[in-house]
C-alpha cells in the first residue's frame, strides 16, 4: 500500500532530524524535466536538486552505465586500482585543461580539499611559515556544513552555536575588487575562493569584470584563486564554466552536483602540478572517492552536457525565461537577475517567498526560496522552448494572483 503525502510527511517528521524544511511535497518519480508526487500529479522542477540534475531526471544513458557499471565493480577503494579512475581522471583534465584531478563525493569535501590543497601549496611553494596560513572568502558564501565551511559563513543560522571554529579565514565583501586587494596583500594569504555567481546567497551576479580583476589581483600577490563552480559549473550559467564567461583560468576548480547527473555524489577538484603533487601519499584521501561507478558516472554525464549542446540550451532558454519574468510587475517583482539557466526574482517584502512557492507547487512548478524575499529558478538544462513558456506562463499568473 502506497503512502499519502501526509504520511510520508509525517514518517520524516517523526524519525529524521529537523535540518529541512522542506515545501510539502512528496515526490517517487522524476523524467527530464519533470517530477511526480505519490499522488500522480506532475510537476516541472525548477530547483532541479540544487542544479545537481543538469542532465534531466533519471537520464537513460546514465541508468544504462551504472547499471552496467553497478554489476562490474563499485568500489575498491584507493587501497587498489581499479580500470575506471584513470579513464575519468584523463577525460576531466583534459575537458577542462588542468594538468591533475582530486576526485572526492560531495562538494563540501571537495572544497575542504582545496583548502587543503592551497594551505599545503603556502607552505611549500610560496614559503608561509607552519600553521600561519590564510584563506580568503566573500560574505555571503556558500559551500557546506562542515565545520571548516560554516567557519568561512558568514550567515548566523549556519555557524551560531556550533564553534570553536577554524581559524585563518579572512572574510570580505563579494563584488569589491578593492576589498580583495587589501586581503590578499597580506602575504600569509595562500587563497581566495569564490563562488562566481553567489547561489545560496541568492542568485548573486558580481559586476562584469569582477572575476577578471581577482584573477589578475591574486596573480599579482601570489595567491591561489579557486573558483567554487559547485553550482555554478557545468553549463548552468551557459557556459560549460561560469568563470568562462570572462575568460579567465583559475588556479583551482571545484566541481560536483551536476558531475553524476543526479545519480550519486561525485565532486573534484582540478589544478595544475605545482599544486596538486604537494600531496603525498597518506596525506589525503576517501573511502569512496574515485570510486569506478562514480568515476564511470561522472564521464557520462560529462558526455551528455556535450552531446545534447545542453550548454548551448541553457544560454538560449535562460535568456527566454528571463525575458518572460522581466514581464512581472515591478511592484511585485523588483529584479530579474541571473545567467543561463541559473536565475531569481526578487519580490516585494510584503510578499512571503515560501507562500509564494506553495502558490507555484500548487500550480505545478516546484521552486524554492532563499532568504524571505527571493525565488531561485533552476530548471535542468534539457528544457524546451515550450516548456520554458508554460512554466514562465504559472511563474507570471501565479505571482500576479498572490
Ligand atoms: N559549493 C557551493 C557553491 C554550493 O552551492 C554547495 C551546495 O549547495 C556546496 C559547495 C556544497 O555541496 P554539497 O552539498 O554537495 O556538500
Amino acid at each position: 500500500q502506497a503512502l499519502a503525502s501526509q504520511e510520508i510527511f509525517d514518517r520524516e517528521k517523526k524519525y529524521g532530524c529537523h535540518n529541512y524544511k522542506p515545501l510539502p511535497v512528496a515526490l517517487t518519480k522524476g523524467k527530464g524535466v519533470f517530477v511526480w508526487d505519490v499522488e500522480g500529479k506532475k510537476y516541472y522542477d525548477f530547483l532541479a536538486a540544487y542544479s545537481a540534475v543538469n542532465q534531466g531526471h533519471c537520464h537513460p544513458k546514465l541508468i544504462e552505465v551504472m547499471k552496467q557499471q553497478a554489476e562490474r565493480l563499485t568500489l575498491t577503494s584507493r587501497a587498489f586500482y581499479n580500470d575506471v579512475l584513470g579513464e575519468f581522471e584523463e577525460y576531466i583534465t583534459d575537458l577542462f585543461k588542468y594538468d591533475k584531478v582530486l576526485p572526492m563525493n560531495t562538494g563540501v569535501e571537495a572544497c575542504e580539499s582545496a583548502v587543503k590543497l592551497a594551505r599545503r601549496w603556502a607552505y611549500d611553494v610560496k614559503g608561509v611559515k607552519d600553521n600561519e596560513a590564510k584563506v580568503v572568502f566573500a560574505n555571503e558564501n556558500f559551500w557546506g556544513r562542515s565545520i571548516a565551511a560554516i567557519s568561512a559563513s558568514t550567515d548566523p543560522d549556519s555557524y551560531s552555536r556550533f564553534g570553536p571554529f577554524v581559524p585563518g579565514f579572512v572574510k570580505i565583501p563579494y563584488n569589491n575588487l578593492q576589498a580583495v586587494e587589501n586581503a590578499v596583500s597580506d602575504p600569509t594569504v595562500a587563497a581566495f575562493m569564490v563562488e562566481p555567481i553567489q547561489g545560496e546567497a541568492g542568485v548573486v551576479v558580481p559586476d562584469a569584470g569582477y572575476l577578471k580583476g581577482v584573477s589578475e589581483i591574486c596573480k599579482k600577490h601570489n595567491v591561489l584563486f579557486i573558483t567554487d563552480e559547485v553550482q555554478t559549473g557545468l553549463g548552468r550559467t551557459g557556459k560549460l564554466l561560469a568563470h568562462y564567461h570572462e575568460s579567465i583560468r583559475p588556479d583551482m576548480v571545484v566541481l560536483g552536483k551536476a558531475l553524476s547527473g543526479g545519480m550519486y555524489p561525485v565532486s573534484a577538484v582540478l589544478c595544475d602540478d605545482q599544486i596538486m603533487m604537494n600531496i603525498k601519499p597518506g596525506q589525503h584521501g576517501s573511502t569512496y572517492g574515485g570510486n569506478p561507478l562514480a568515476a564511470k558516472l561522472a564521464v557520462t554525464a560529462l558526455e551528455i552536457l556535450q552531446e545534447e549542446r545542453l550548454v548551448e540550451n541553457s544560454a538560449k532558454m535562460g535568456d527566454l525565461l528571463m525575458a518572460k519574468l522581466r514581464q512581472l510587475p515591478k511592484d511585485i517583482a523588483s529584479t530579474v537577475r541571473g545567467k543561463g539557466l541559473f536565475c531569481a526574482i526578487v519580490i516585494d517584502k510584503k510578499f512571503d517567498a515560501w507562500e509564494v512557492c506553495l502558490r507555484l507547487k500548487e500550480n505545478g512548478l516546484l521552486a524554492k526560496n532563499t532568504h524571505g524575499d527571493i525565488i531561485r529558478f533552476a530548471p535542468p538544462l534539457c528544457i524546451n522552448k515550450q516548456q520554458v513558456e508554460e512554466a514562465a506562463d504559472i511563474i507570471v499568473r501565479t505571482i500576479e494572483e498572490v
